[in-house]
């Protein structure tokens, strides 16, 4: 095996590279057609900020020919850092791998289908430097269908409103711009990037909207069918209960099984003097069952708090996991300073 050293000039050049100050992250699943205009876009944008800044393009285990197309443009250009997956595991973990990676002050992310477009980051991120830590895009005048998306995306925006109290239009839309400790501090599952702001408000962070346009899709399909509605609807459910609970699941499930069990108790205790007292029969009462139900429902309500307070000890010690495996990575570079601090 034969080692080349690196040549002075270029060990010059790459002590040089500049940490980037913005970090671009776009998930990628089958979008061949759209990735060359994409990259073209957003990187006639960025040049323009004159900011550096790096592209973490994820391929979300696509069965066409992105990852070939990616590897080209990687090959040309040092900034556009490519991570492949093995498989397919979805939008959020193309996500948390981005911001696991990334290494600007702000991290953007972006659909890889031009829906979103580029042209809106410079408008986003100068709100974001005046002050916020999340600058989320909305796509005031969406382009899709109405009854399958707009419509479920307008009761589902509500919904998230008034359950996690950030108070955004449009919680689907992939523009957004985060600090960049913003992300690296939250865990993301299932699909769960949809509620990234929620989960981030969390830390206590200011969250901003500016609109974007939004386009319709060009190349390719979407991902996502009406099936989506219900499963964003039991995400909610789960980020309910991480932000208001997850760390006092005891006081939940423990108030419910309380409440239950002292009534099946006090209904028991009523019964019991009837029959023993009153010597009056209650074989017949359908309230028996009740009572009996009350009590045993209460006492594994709050058996579940108890195995609640232990899940979370181990939830908040065991860190480090992930929710994704990576197939190889182009342009990687090691940790940075910032990762590391
Ligand atoms: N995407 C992904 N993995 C998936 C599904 C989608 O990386 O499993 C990417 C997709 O390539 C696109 C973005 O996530 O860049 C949004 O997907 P899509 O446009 O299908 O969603 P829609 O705009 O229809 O809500
Ligand atoms: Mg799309």
């Amino acid at each position: 095996m034969t080692t080349y050293a690196v040549a002075p000039e270029l060990r010059d050049l790459m002590a040089a590279a500049p940490e980037p100050y913005l970090s671009v992250v776009v998930p990628i699943y089958n979008e061949e057609e759209s990735i060359p205009h994409l990259y073209a876009q957003l990187t006639a944008v960025l040049d323009h900020l004159g900011h550096a800044y790096e592209i973490l393009a994820i391929d979300d285990g696509s069965r066409d020919r992105s990852f070939e197309l990616l590897r080209a443009l990687a090959g040309a250009d040092q900034r556009l850092r490519v991570i492949r997956f093995r498989r397919n595991f979805g939008q959020t973990a193309a996500f948390a791998a981005g911001f696991e990676r990334a290494r600007g002050e702000w991290v953007i992310t972006i659909d890889a289908d031009l829906q979103n477009d580029p042209r809106d980051i410079p408008a986003l991120l100068a709100k974001a430097e005046s002050g916020f830590d999340v600058v989320s895009g909305w796509r005031a005048r969406r382009q899709d269908p109405f009854l399958s998306r707009r419509f479920p995306s307008i009761i589902a925006n509500w919904l998230i409103s008034r359950a996690t109290g950030v108070h955004l239009h449009d919680y689907g839309c992939s523009l957004k711009v985060y600090r960049a400790e913003v992300v690296k501090n939250i865990d993301l599952y299932g699909e769960l990037h949809r509620f990234i702001p929620a989960i981030a408000s969390w830390q206590g962070v200011a969250v901003a909207e500016v609109p974007v346009n939004h386009a319709a899709r060009k190349y390719g399909r979407s991902k996502y069918g009406i099936g989506r509605t219900t499963r964003v609807l039991l995400d909610l459910i789960t980020v309910r209960f991480l932000l208001s609970y997850s760390t006092r699941p005891m006081q939940v499930f423990g108030g419910i099984g309380l409440l239950s069990a002292t009534i099946g108790s006090a209904l028991l205790l009523y019964l019991g003097y009837v029959r023993l007292v009153l010597s009056q029969p209650i074989a017949d009462r359908p309230i028996v069952l009740l009572a009996i139900l009350l009590v045993v429902i209460g006492v594994q309500f709050l058996g579940m708090g108890l195995l609640g307070e232990l899940i979370t000890r181990v939830y908040y010690e065991g860190r480090n996991r992930s929710i994704y495996v990576v197939r190889e990575e182009l342009n990687r570079t090691g940790p940075s300073k910032r990762q590391t601090e």
